[in-house]
């Protein structure tokens, strides 16, 4: 939370609190979050080193949930703004050290980028399986679409895809458990998986043609949902900029 800023204060005896003021965009889950993970600039002169993470809890007063945006796809999360005005937070609630909150925020981050992978090889197989379920039932010029050759190839194209997807999630995922360095491949892992699952739900709603562009089957809602792996835990833009960076030298 670039924008946050806090100042510190005492509050009764003894009892050291932080006061936290700023504005926050974007929450998933926000509504349904009893505890939040905040990152704030405590020491803005000290620059990534001046950010800590705090833990607040929703009833700490200042601290309240805003608008919950009305979103494109996951629907069925919420995303929200936080707002904190003059929100004190013990200091007990300091989540690891002060000054390593830059470093908690990457490193979830960067594990957060497998998870949106799977999430994205999941989105793809479930339109894609409802597209091979509807390419068998659907008739035209007395055949199944399933039929035609061209189909067919559709199909065949998406589950590589999709297969290609799901391994990757699975090495990142791996690397990641062995402790093996994982940055790289799990960017790697976002990106293309977002890509795959752009590309197969928006195949998906082309086999199920004009009943694709309707509500009345949910292939349009996986791809609507697939909009957002190229968005959060960092756009397609800034997995390539990581990828590029670990491929070229800067960084382990
Ligand atoms: C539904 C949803 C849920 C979210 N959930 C959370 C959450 O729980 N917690 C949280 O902290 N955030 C969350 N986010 C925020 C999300 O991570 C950001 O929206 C995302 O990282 C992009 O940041 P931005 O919106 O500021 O876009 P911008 O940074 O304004 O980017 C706009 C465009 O410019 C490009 N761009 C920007 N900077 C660069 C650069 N240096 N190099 C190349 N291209 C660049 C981007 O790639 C993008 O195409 C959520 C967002 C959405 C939409």
């Amino acid at each position: 939370m670039r924008g946050l800023r806090t100042q510190r204060s005492r509050v009764g005896v003894g009892c050291v609190r932080l006061v936290l003021n700023g504005r926050k965009l974007w929450i998933t889950n926000a509504k349904e979050a009893g505890l939040f993970v905040l990152f704030a600039t405590v020491d803005p002169a000290a620059g990534y080193k001046g950010i800590t993470a705090f833990l607040v809890e929703k009833d700490f007063p200042g601290f309240t949930v805003g608008k919950k945006e009305d979103k494109l796809g996951i629907r069925a999360s919420s995303t929200c703004e936080l707002v904190l005005e003059d929100c004190r937070v013990p200091k007990n609630n300091v989540l690891g050290e002060t000054g390593k909150g830059y470093k908690i925020a990457i490193e979830t981050l960067n594990e957060g980028r497998i998870g949106i992978g799977a999430q994205m090889a999941g989105v793809a197989r479930g339109a894609w399986e409802y597209a091979c379920k509807y390419a068998q039932e659907r008739k035209q010029f007395g055949k199944t679409i399933s039929d035609f050759q061209c189909v067919q190839f559709q199909i065949a194209q998406m589950a590589t895809e999709i297969e290609a997807a799901g391994l990757m999630v699975y090495n990142a995922a791996r690397m990641k458990d062995a402790g093996i360095p994982f940055v790289k491949e799990a960017a790697m892992t976002k990106l293309f998986c977002s890509q795959v699952a752009e590309r197969v739900t928006s195949l998906a709603i082309e086999i199920y043609g004009g009943y694709g562009f309707t509500k009345d089957y949910p292939v349009e809602k996986y791809w609507r949902d697939s909009k957002i792996g190229k968005i959060y835990e960092g756009t397609s833009n800034m997995q390539l900029a990581t990828i590029a960076k670990l491929l070229l030298g800067g960084g382990k």
